[in-house]
């Protein structure tokens, strides 16, 4: 007994497997079904129009010698199409064509548009870019471990987290358009981001779900251009459902990307798609961003992340060691979360270190080896915050030679930077009142408590003074 279909083209698919590469073999032939075999007419099943017109366009000859191979000189093939569900049915027909037939319809042939992958898929044309396709399939390049489910919820993350979440129930079509998460880094927004994509297409798995980052979208452009296949790309984009697009900032001072992304957005926020864009500040303080996109961004809800509180880092934990099947004392735990307090990525940072050093070293993890750890740790990452340094970062930002802020000057510029020295000195150092007063400009602790209060008072009432205080805070921690 001879073959039967299935056998046949598995035999057909080891030949073209080892004529073509692997991406090109994956994309194009591992879609096919094989239906039937009859009087040496093989029928073979392809999920589109599109999809028969590549085959006969590309892979004709290649299809025609294998089937010659395996059915001998009167081998025959023939596609059955499923028709894009656009069409509204979901009945597959079928046409007969065979592969003699030399006037199949061609597309108009398209060059690699964008390069999603970085370079490893450069020999496969891009099909997705045919105008009226309605099928695409683009790599949506989510990490799974990015979900809901491994973000930890907490005070700091509430808002964005459940906007999130609703945004994923119903993409571009709740008031979160764009959704726009911004915070400091390593607080959550590329995690968050994911979550969103991926419960959206948890959801709707028939919606295209894209994440990219602001510099993947920049060099994806910059090479359109160099391509000349602007028009390309534009297409391409216009076809996500749901694109997220990380770290928006970089493209400050980018007008030309910022022009195109301004189309895109458009067209997308027009035709009902969902946006979520992250940044690392709210869009009032980009710089560097065109006003009309800077005011569609205010179309939709700006959330931001902020620090996690002690609990929730302690959950952070808890998560990340649970996932890992790994144990480890609970005031060990507890002392790493209280000693990284700002950055969750350092967090966890700190966390592998301990893993690593414990079993490199062969030693339990006991609250004595963390402190070591953490110790070397916090003084790597975050600098040790020294009087000294707060008061250079003042008189630097207010222009003031260092030395005025310890003369004894009543001078109200220099009286107002000694009061901040002082107030920051209490806030970010252990340093007592009376060691502090004596750093600056040799005062007493009375002094220096007054102008830990004076400092408050302005905060609450004096504007320009707050934006001061916000700005050293920040220059601070840097
Ligand atoms: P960002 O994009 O803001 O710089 P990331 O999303 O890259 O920050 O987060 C840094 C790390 O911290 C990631 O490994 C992420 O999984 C983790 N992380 C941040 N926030 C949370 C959270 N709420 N729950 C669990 N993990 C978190
Ligand atoms: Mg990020």
């Amino acid at each position: 007994m001879g073959k039967n279909h299935i056998e046949i083209w598995e035999d057909c698919l080891k030949v073209i497997s080892d004529n073509i590469n692997y991406q090109s073999y994956k994309t194009w032939f591992t879609p096919i079904k094989p239906l039937k075999l009859e009087n040496s007419i093989l029928t073979i099943q392809v999920p589109s129009q599109f999809f028969y017109e590549w085959l006969e366009e590309h892979y004709i000859n290649l299809l025609k010698k294998t089937i010659k191979k395996e059915l001998g000189p009167n081998g025959r093939l023939e596609y059955s199409m499923v028709i894009d569900s656009a069409v509204n049915t979901n009945k597959p027909y079928t046409i007969k064509v065979p592969t003699t037939n030399k006037n199949a319809t061609k597309n108009p042939s398209v060059s690699m548009p964008i390069d999603i992958n970085n370079g490893s898929s450069k020999d496969i044309p891009n099909p997705f870019v045919i105008p009226g396709l309605k099928k695409i399939k683009v790599q949506s390049q989510l990490i799974d471990a990015y979900s809901f489910e491994n973000f930890i919820e907490g005070d700091c993350n509430r808002l964005a987290r459940s906007a999130g979440f609703a945004v994923a129930s119903k993409p571009g079509k709740t008031a979160f358009n764009p959704l726009l998460l911004y915070s400091n880094v390593g607080l959550g927004k590329t995690h968050l981001a994911h979550a969103i994509g991926i419960q959206s297409k948890i959801n709707f798995p028939e919606k295209t779900v894209l994440y990219v980052s602001t510099e993947q979208f920049l060099h994806q452009f910059i090479d359109s251009v160099r391509n000349n296949n602007q028009n390309d790309f534009v297409h391409f984009y216009k076809m996500i459902d749901v694109l997220i697009i990380d770290d928006i900032q970089f493209l400050s001072g980018k007008e030309k990307t910022q022009s195109i992304f301004f189309h895109i957005f458009n067209h997308l926020h027009q035709t009902g798609k969902q946006l979520i864009i992250t940044s690392d500040k709210p869009p009032v303080e980009m710089i560097g961003m065109e006003t009309r996109l800077l005011s569609r961004f205010k179309w939709g809800l700006a959330a931001d992340l902020q620090a996690p509180d002690l609990e929730t880092r302690i959950a952070i934990l808890h998560k990340r060691l649970y996932n890992d099947g790994i144990e480890m004392p609970p005031e060990v735990i507890e002392y790493l979360a209280y000693s990284i307090t700002t950055n969750v990525r350092e967090l966890e940072g700190a966390l592998i270190s301990i893993l690593a050093q414990s079993s490199l070293n062969k030693k339990a993890i006991t609250l004595d080896l963390a402190k070591q750890m953490i110790d070397k740790f916090v003084k790597n990452t975050s600098r040790e915050i020294s009087i000294d340094y707060i008061q250079k970062v003042v008189c630097d930002y207010f222009n003031l030679p260092l030395d005025l802020i310890n003369s004894k000057t009543r001078k109200r510029e220099i009286v107002q930077a000694r009061q901040l020295a002082m107030f920051f000195s209490k806030k970010h150092t252990k340093s007592s009142l009376a060691t502090i007063g004596l750093h600056c400009g040799n005062k007493d602790h009375a002094t220096v408590l007054h102008a830990c209060r004076t400092v408050n008072n302005l905060v609450e009432t004096d504007k320009q003074f707050r934006v001061y205080v916000e700005d050293l805070e920040k220059k601070i921690k840097i």
